[in-house]
């Protein structure tokens, strides 16, 4: 194997390893030569990623991509998009699909990317004082913008944003902060990279008086019923996971704060456990009545068409589904990393969630629906 793409199945292991860092197939990493882009390809999780699972894309093509005129429907749009990105498939790569975000990767000009996101970083870039908090803590080696849309128009974005930033400073920025999703890290070498996290984690840091301590707690309502009476009103009959813990109990111990989780910061949050979770408050006398179970999970089906991936209990846990025991544990893992993301919000002006539109895009978005797909059957 290439010392290069070593460092990067090393580099995308080491912060795949780590759960503050990344969960399930989030995140990517990339290495590129002159000619060649090598990017995790989807349905791979970079904890155990090994060469084969980077796709290797021509980067003439991918550059001709960024030129190109595609429809502006954006279903079709971002169809065309794809069908462009699998035909840049270096030979040997051609049963592979690369990350949609191959193009941002491709438009850095540092050899190593990646791309992640941690929850602590999320916490500034999902909050409502993101742009006063990014000019405080940070120089002028990081770039921040607003939310767009993932997929082409996202590359297209940051594409303008690196160009005005190159003729400023006559090199790339090394950090740039995309708004409601994550960063993206770029270096010459994978030490760099780790010193660019570390100094992003360091100024976050700085400035949160108090990490929470999540230690679990035993719940004492009848959790066995209610995932019974569950189980009778949820089409698919999936594999129920919960869990009770002071992080889920700062969260579920009354209205108020159950609506500081009740809508997704990131796009992947909405992949993993849909936009919104489902809700069951307690009656009269603090107890769960199945009268009330059924009405919230009947009114989440007609007002979605769907049913809920996440059942928040008020004074209880956290209840996953899906379809095998490990997907439902992803699910539960995924909606605690908002949990902590709404959490830590609070030292950077409180929680900025996506925006109703934004929500509706991703949900409709078929790419993501092929990488839901992929992640829940290879892991
Ligand atoms: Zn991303």
């Amino acid at each position: 194997m290439k010392k290069e793409i070593s460092n990067l199945v090393e580099i995308s292991r080491y912060y795949g390893a780590q759960k503050d860092f990344t969960l399930g197939g989030g995140g990517n990493t990339s290495y590129k030569d002159r000619n060649f882009l090598y990017v995790k390809a989807s349905g791979f999780s970079l904890a155990t990623i090994t060469e084969e699972g980077f796709a290797v894309l021509n980067r003439k093509d991918l550059a001709g991509i960024m030129t190109r005129e595609y429809s502006r429907d954006s279903h079709q749009r971002e169809h065309e998009v794809m069908s462009d990105l699998m035909n840049s498939l270096a030979e040997g790569s051609k049963k592979l699909r690369p990350s949609v975000e191959a193009s941002l990767h491709d438009i850095i000009q540092y050899s190593y990317v990646v791309h992640m996101h941690p929850h602590l970083i999320n916490a500034l870039l999902c909050s409502n004082d993101v742009e006063m908090y990014i000019e405080d803590l940070f120089d002028d080696k990081v770039i921040y913008i607003p939310y767009t849309e993932p997929g082409y128009v996202l590359s297209k974005t940051v594409s303008e944003y690196i160009d005005k930033y190159r003729s400023r400073n006559g090199s790339d920025p090394n950090i740039i902060f995309l708004q409601n999703h994550g960063v993206f890290v770029g270096g010459d070498s994978t030490r760099e990279i780790r010193q660019h996290y570390a100094y992003i984690m360091e100024k976050i840091l700085s400035r949160i008086d108090s990490i929470i301590k999540i230690e679990p707690i035993d719940y004492q309502g009848p959790i066995d019923q209610v995932i019974k009476i569950l189980s009778g009103l949820i089409h698919d009959r999936p594999h129920f996971k919960h869990e009770f813990n002071t992080l889920i109990a700062h969260f579920t111990r009354d209205i108020d704060s159950l609506s500081r989780v009740d809508k997704p910061f990131i796009p992947d949050e909405i992949v993993y456990c849909k936009a919104h979770p489902a809700i069951i408050p307690l009656a009269e006398g603090f107890s769960i009545v199945p009268e009330s179970i059924e009405e919230s999970i009947v009114s989440y089906q007609d007002k979605h068409g769907y049913d809920p991936k996440v059942i928040l209990i008020e004074k209880g846990p956290v209840i996953a589904l899906d379809k095998n025991e490990k997907s439902a544990e992803l699910v539960l893992d995924v909606f605690q990393d908002a949990m902590k993301i709404s959490f830590y919000s609070n030292f950077f002006g409180g929680p900025h969630f996506m925006t109703e539109e934004q929500i509706r895009f991703i949900e409709n978005w078929e790419v993501e629906h092929y990488r839901r797909k992929i992640s829940a059957g290879s892991s």
